[in-house]
C-alpha cells in the first residue's frame, strides 16, 4: 500500500477579487494580488467612437508618463480603443494602469514604424506627384479613409484642399496629429472582449515541474489560480492546459 500523501490539484481559475483565493493563503500560501488583464480602453464621449469598426493596420501606442508601448493594428470601437495593440499594452500594464485608477492619455502614432521625417518626406513625394489631388482624396499613409478624414479634421485641414496648397503650418498640424495624437482615456472595457486575472499564488512558492506546492505538500496547481497571465493568441489556454497536465502526471492523476 503507498504511503504517500493524498494528493490534489487547485485548478479554479484566476479570482478578481482577492479573497476569492483566501483559503489558500490561510494555508500559508503568498498571493499576488489581482488585476485584471486585456482589457480596451475606454474613450468616453471621445468622436473617435464614430469610426466604430475601424482598424488601423499599424500603430505605436504609448501611455504618457510611463514607459509602456506597443504596436500593431488597433480596433476603434463604440466604446473606445481595442485590437492586438491595445490588449497587449494591457496585459503588460496591467497593474501600472490598475494603479493610475485607469485615468490615463494614450499617445497614438498612426504611422506605426513611419517617423515624422520620413511622413514630411511622404507628404511633399505626394504632393510634387498630385498637386492638385484634394488631401480627403490622398492615400499617402495607406490609411483607412473614415479615419484619415477623421484626422485631417482634427488637425483642422480642409480635406477638399489641394495637396499642393497645403501650407506648411497646415502640414506640421497634421503630422503631429497622425504621430503624435492624444487620448485621455476613463476606466476599462471587457465585454465581449478577452478577460484574464493577473495574480493569484505567487510562483516561488511552487515546484515548477510538478506545480507541487512548496508550503503545502500534496498541493498542486494549475491555470490561472497560479500567478500566470499571457497576451492574446490562446497563450493563457495553453498556460492552463501546460500547468493542468503537468500537475495531473505529477499527482498521478493521469
Ligand atoms: C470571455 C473570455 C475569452 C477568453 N478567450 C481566450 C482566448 O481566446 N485565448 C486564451 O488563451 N485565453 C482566453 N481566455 C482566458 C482563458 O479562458 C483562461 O485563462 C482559462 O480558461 C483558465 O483556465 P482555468 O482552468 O485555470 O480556469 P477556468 O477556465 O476559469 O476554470 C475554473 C473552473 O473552476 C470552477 N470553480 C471555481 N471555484 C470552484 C470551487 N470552489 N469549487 C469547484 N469548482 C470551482 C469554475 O466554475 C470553473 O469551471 C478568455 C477568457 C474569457 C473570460
Amino acid at each position: 500500500m503507498s504511503t504517500s500523501p493524498p494528493s490534489a490539484i487547485v485548478a479554479t481559475g484566476g479570482s478578481p477579487r482577492d479573497e476569492g483565493l483566501a483559503w489558500l493563503h490561510t494555508l500559508g500560501h503568498e498571493l499576488v494580488p489581482a488585476v485584471p488583464s486585456l482589457f480596451t480602453f475606454n474613450l468616453p464621449e471621445d468622436p473617435i467612437r464614430e469610426l466604430m469598426g475601424v482598424v488601423a493596420p499599424d500603430v505605436r501606442l504609448r501611455i504618457a508618463g510611463t514607459k509602456l508601448e506597443s504596436t500593431g493594428p488597433l480596433l476603434i470601437t463604440h466604446w473606445g480603443l481595442s485590437g492586438p495593440a491595445v490588449l497587449r499594452l494591457s496585459a503588460f500594464g496591467a497593474r501600472d494602469l490598475h494603479a493610475l485608477g485607469y485615468h490615463y492619455t494614450v499617445q497614438v502614432d498612426w504611422l506605426g514604424e513611419m517617423n515624422e521625417h520620413e511622413a514630411r518626406d511622404r507628404m511633399h513625394e505626394e504632393s510634387a506627384a498630385h498637386p492638385k489631388r484634394q488631401l480627403i482624396n490622398s492615400d499617402a499613409f495607406a490609411l483607412p479613409a473614415r479615419l484619415w478624414s477623421f484626422l485631417l479634421h482634427r488637425a483642422g485641414v480642409p480635406g477638399e484642399k489641394p495637396i499642393g496648397e497645403l501650407g506648411r503650418k497646415s502640414l506640421d498640424r497634421l503630422l503631429d496629429v497622425l504621430t503624435n495624437d492624444h487620448y485621455t482615456a476613463s476606466g476599462k472595457t471587457t465585454f465581449k472582449e478577452e478577460f484574464v486575472t493577473a495574480g493569484g499564488i505567487a510562483l516561488h512558492q511552487v515546484d515548477p515541474l510538478t506545480l507541487e506546492s512548496r508550503v503545502a505538500p500534496g498541493l498542486h496547481f494549475a491555470g490561472e489560480v497560479l500567478d500566470i497571465d499571457g497576451i492574446t493568441g490562446g497563450f493563457n489556454f495553453q498556460a492552463a492546459w501546460s500547468t493542468g497536465w503537468l500537475a495531473g502526471k505529477a499527482a498521478t492523476l493521469i
